[in-house]
């Protein structure tokens, strides 16, 4: 928003001497000029004494300067020369000026010059004659339209120094409308959001910045490249990597668009905190501090500075940062084209667990190649030295890496799992052509059901999960209503979390074989340690365009990141999500955590639908599903596999 007039008013004259030592009080002449035109009256007398001050009226003393036109180096000049008149003839007092520059933003500023020191020649010391206080006030700022529209409206603050309200030329008021949405991308129309309040016309209509609009997928996207994180991770202040890891906080739509977004003004209002850099501008980072438990912090931008109005409010946890252990294991067929390494190359997996890292980091977890790089089962690394935990096992039986069945308990999962690592088991291809958290083992609940059929022991479905509650505002999770003003304010949220499986017990028999044959190989290896599986089956043949509904428009990088969001949701599954938004059933979509309030029409649907990480949005050039909530974070991050600091 640019000032385009300015208001200079004289305020008054200090008289520190009048300078008329001999014959009582001084006639001073005031010749004043603001942006080189001349005010008040410089033929008006006005009868001093030393230690008066004269009060100059507004009206005559003050003038509006037009400074739409200037740019950067552009000023406006204020001069006051003071002449003092007697019987011996005209004495100058000397002058005193002042520069404003551009872009002349303070909303008040009050100057005071005093004059230069005159000489006072063989009887009298040195003496200066006044002190001018100047006040400058923003008279008007312009916000442009819409290129159709009239390309601009003249907008003031109500007052000098009132930065709480905003209002139009014709006097009607308004508060910018600011917003931190923490789902990102934001959720599309039908979707539930906090309505916004009507703006007068002729304002500029709102604006997404581009830090909170995902449209391009990067190759290798940094630990924080999702904005808005439910945990703000404990970085200390010399972090090699806090450009990476601290975490990245925007706002993600601000109304009218042209507002001067250098004074959004960042502050930690609770929360053990701190703003890393600059706390101004549509974007800043944060990190954590202290050695806490997870503790809620609550971040505010205000208009211009601290004691300025509260435009939006986010909420985030500050924890420590987790450390995830995981190892890919590509399951090599025999014969046929079931050779997965032949399939999709190494660097091409790295690249989807890139993608993984990124979305779990918003919970605060640091996913990291597992360092113990023994490989179990045969597996060895591929290709051989890599630090990216990437291993290759030949499978002892080729129904273990193709058309794997998610029902049936998996063999597949079980090939060079470290006890305490996630495993990512890269198979040929699965019966159901999708992947699946198949062991979900380690997390709270009652678990699944098991039945042995046709020599293969299945899975039966049941079995629950927990419940978890938050609550405060705005809302732990952005389903209505959300806390954001103008909507009803937060109350606790209720989340289910997924059925586990238990595989000591389910699967003890099943296993009884692999756990001594381990044992043997690799000893000590016990039937506990089954209990330690956490993986899930991910079918390399995606990288040939079979991935479910996969445009052959796909670029590389946009596959990548679709595979990355699928492998970070069964991931999910694995440290205990259920399902949020539209999951398989179009018809209708709730959520299988039970997340669910009406859209804008009236239906009730899981929400956000499409940006949860934990459903099914995966995007075609935009992809969708990232965001991980604050009430999601309080399960993944309670998952026996992350370890954190003391
Ligand atoms: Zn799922």
């Amino acid at each position: 928003m640019a000032v385009t007039k300015i208001k200079v008013r004289l305020v008054s004259v200090d008289v520190l001497d009048d300078s008329d030592w001999i014959w009582g009080a001084g006639e001073w002449h005031l010749h004043a000029s603001i942006d080189g035109t001349a005010v008040g009256d410089s033929n008006r007398e006005f009868s001093v004494h030393t230690g008066d001050s004269i009060t100059l009226r507004e009206a005559d003393w003050s003038r509006v300067v037009d400074v739409s036109g200037h740019g950067p180096g552009d000023s406006v000049e204020v001069r006051l020369r003071i002449i003092e008149k007697d019987l011996f003839g005209d004495d100058n007092l000397g002058q005193v000026r002042a520069t404003l520059r551009y872009p002349y933003r303070q909303p008040l500023r009050d100057i005071y010059l005093l004059s230069p020191w005159l000489d006072g020649g063989w009887f009298f010391d040195d003496y200066r004659c006044f002190r001018l206080h100047v006040r400058v006030t923003i008279e008007e700022e312009m916000v442009s339209t819409n290129l159709a529209g009239p390309t601009a409206v003249p907008v003031r603050r109500n007052a000098a120094g009132d930065v709480t309200r905003f209002s139009t030329v014709k006097g009607t008021a308004f508060t910018p409308r600011v917003e931190i949405c923490p789902v990102i991308p934001i959720p599309a129309a039908p979707a539930h959001m906090p309505p916004r309040p009507a703006m007068p016309a002729g304002l500029a209509a709102g604006t997404i910045p581009a830090a909170a609009q995902v449209t391009a997928a990067p190759a290798a996207p940094a630990l924080n490249a999702l904005p808005n994180p439910s945990v703000i991770p404990i970085l200390a202040a010399g972090d090699p990597n806090l450009a990476t890891r601290a975490a990245r906080l925007t706002l993600t739509y601000y109304e009218p668009s042209n507002l001067d977004t250098s004074k959004f003004h960042w502050r930690v209002v609770s929360g053990p905190a701190v703003i890393v850099g600059s706390a101004s501008g549509t974007s800043i980072r944060v990190r954590g501090t202290g050695n806490a438990a997870d503790t809620m912090a609550t971040i505010q931008v205000h208009w211009e500075s601290n004691s300025g109005p509260v435009l939006a409010t986010y909420r985030a946890w500050v924890g420590k940062l987790g450390t995830l252990p995981y190892r890919v294991t590509f399951l090599n067929g025999t014969g046929g084209n079931w050779q997965t390494t032949a399939i999709m190359p190494s660097a091409q997996a790295n690249s989807i667990m890139q993608v993984v890292r990124a979305i779990v980091y918003q919970a605060g977890v640091l996913m990291v190649p597992d360092p113990n790089v023994t490989g179990f089962d045969g597996a060895t690394l591929f290709p051989a030295g890599n630090t990216n935990g990437i291993f290759q096992t030949t499978v002892t039986s080729n129904r273990h890496t193709r058309n794997v069945n998610h029902n049936v308990v998996s063999r597949a999962t079980r090939y060079n799992f470290r006890p305490g690592a996630i495993n990512f088991s890269f198979c040929h291809s699965t019966s159901q052509g999708n992947a699946a958290a198949v062991d979900r083992n380690g997390i709270a609940g009652i678990a699944v059901k098991t039945k042995w059929a046709g020599g293969k022991l299945w899975y039966q479905g049941g079995g629950t999960g927990i419940t978890k509650k938050l609550g405060g505002s705005p809302s732990a999770s952005w389903i209505k209503p959300s806390g954001v003003p103008k909507d009803a304010a937060g109350v606790v949220k209720s989340m289910q979390t997924i059925n586990p499986t238990k595989r000591t017990t389910q699967a003890k028999n099943y296993d009884k074989g692999y756990v001594s044959a381990r044992n043997t190989a690799a000893n000590p290896f016990t039937a506990a340690m089954m209990g330690q599986l956490y993986a899930c089956h991910c079918p390399v043949v995606w990288s040939r365009g079979t991935l479910a509904g996969a445009p052959p428009a796909w670029t590389a990088a946009q596959y990548v990141w679709n595979c990355g969001i699928n492998l970070a949701h069964e991931l999910g599954h694995i440290l205990g999500l259920a399902h949020r938004g539209s999951g398989w059933s179009p018809n209708p979509p709730l959520s299988g955590d039970g997340m669910d309030c009406k859209n804008q029409k009236g239906v009730v649907k899981g929400h956000p639908w499409s940006e949860n990480f934990m459903t099914y949005g995966y995007g075609t050039t935009t992809p969708l599903a990232h965001d991980l909530d604050l009430i999601q974070a309080t399960v993944v991050r309670t998952h026996p596999a992350i370890t954190y600091p003391p």
